[in-house]
């Protein structure tokens, strides 16, 4: 075993605060990592405050974790000591259902074991994330951090990455595609890099007039002001696709409305009940479709890696004194964040 520290919570609502806990002995297709830099994504808020009903105490979050190799178990083939690789959402799954023989763990059918508040499949302790100076995971769940990516900068591809990445490209966005982007946090500013790269129109939908600018520097064509009914109804039946990323209750009929017939709107920031209720005709009578998307599987998490190695795509951080965790949340609830928190480890020490 190895003894680990962290930030963790030990209820709905208590903050965030210093742990000592185990991590445990190498398996043999183990890696161990010091984690130098974590992001911090929203679903960290919802599950250490137990919005989602599924929290398990203590729970250390962090599911966009980036370090360097510090030991390897008897029979790890892909890592050495010394390599610099990161762990997303998700640290095993069955391996052997339909979703995951599809490199789809996420849909694993009996159920991907999370990064952290989940039963570990072999000894059932619970599983601890990232907001920690070190974690033990299967190889089989590590990714390898290109060698032209910075680290800190790479963490958020992990999870915002991956998850605005790849339902992009499962509903096939191509050149001249005209796609929104709902929310521009964590996920949205990645999205609006993805689609543009993938040669799209991109419009952001936002809340926060302020970040019109900011939302062009990105890369985003237009912005359209969610809460003005003017700009909604004069982008009526205008969009090939929706990337939906806000992180509470919305009315999804105005965004509906917005797409032309047989066009996409995919949910990844609400797994809850739609409310207010969706008017059925808003898909019916356009062939419409309403979906969801959840992270990635790791091949692709790692195609993600190599994709913004290749374009040039950089998460925008702030970095993040981890002794301030708890403001930065108050923060990111605020939408003050540009656009993703990154933990710098060494001040877990200091
Ligand atoms: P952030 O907090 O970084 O960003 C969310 C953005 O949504 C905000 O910047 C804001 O954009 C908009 N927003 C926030 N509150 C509201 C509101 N009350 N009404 C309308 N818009 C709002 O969150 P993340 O990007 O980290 O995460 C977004 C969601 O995605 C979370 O719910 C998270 O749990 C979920 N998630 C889902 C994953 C999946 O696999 N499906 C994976 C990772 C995260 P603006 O100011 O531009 O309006
Ligand atoms: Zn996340």
């Amino acid at each position: 075993m190895y003894t680990a520290i962290g930030y963790a919570a030990q209820s709905a609502t208590a903050p965030l605060a210093p742990m000592t806990f185990e991590r445990r002995a190498l398996r043999p297709d183990d890696v161990a990592i010091e984690i130098l830099y974590c992001g911090v994504c929203h679903s960290d808020i919802h599950q250490a405050r137990n919005e989602w009903g599924i929290a398990v105490y203590p729970l250390m979050p962090g599911h966009e974790i980036v370090g360097r190799v510090t030991a390897v178990g008897a029979n790890v083939s892909r890592y050495n000591v010394g390599d610099n690789v990161g762990v997303g959402c998700m640290v095993d799954s069955c391996q052997h259902c339909e979703a995951c023989r599809s490199d789809l763990e996420q849909y694993c059918q009996e159920g991907p074991t999370m990064t952290y508040a989940t039963a570990d499949r072999i000894d059932g302790s619970n599983t601890m994330g990232g907001y920690s100076n070190s974690i033990v995971v299967s190889e089989r769940f590590v990714l390898r951090i290109p060698a032209s990516l910075d680290l800190p900068g790479a963490a958020p591809i992990l999870c915002a990455g991956i998850t605005t990445y790849s339902p992009l490209k499962h509903y096939g966005v191509k050149a001249g595609d005209r796609v929104g982007i709902l929310g521009m946090g964590g996920l949205g500013h990645m999205g609006i890099k993805f689609a543009k790269a993938m040669g799209a129109e991109v419009t952001l939908f936002t809340r926060s007039p302020s970040k019109a600018e900011e939302a062009r520097k990105q890369g985003a064509d237009h912005v359209i002001v969610s809460t003005d009914p003017a700009q909604m109804q004069a982008a009526s039946e205008h969009f090939d696709f929706l990337l939906d990323t806000i992180p509470v209750q919305h009315d999804l009929n105005p965004y509906l409305q917005t797409l032309k017939f047989d066009g996409v709107h995919i949910l990844v920031g609400l797994i809850e009940p739609v409310d207010p209720a969706l008017h059925a005709a808003n898909l019916v009578l356009k062939r419409r479709v309403l979906g969801g998307s959840l992270i990635g599987g790791i091949a692709e998490t790692q195609e993600v890696l190599e994709y913004c190695a290749e374009h040039g795509i950089r998460c925008d951080i702030e970095m993040l004194d981890i002794r301030h965790i708890n403001e930065a949340y108050s923060r990111m609830i605020a939408g003050d964040v540009k656009y993703r928190f990154v933990i710098d480890m060494a001040t877990l020490k200091g």
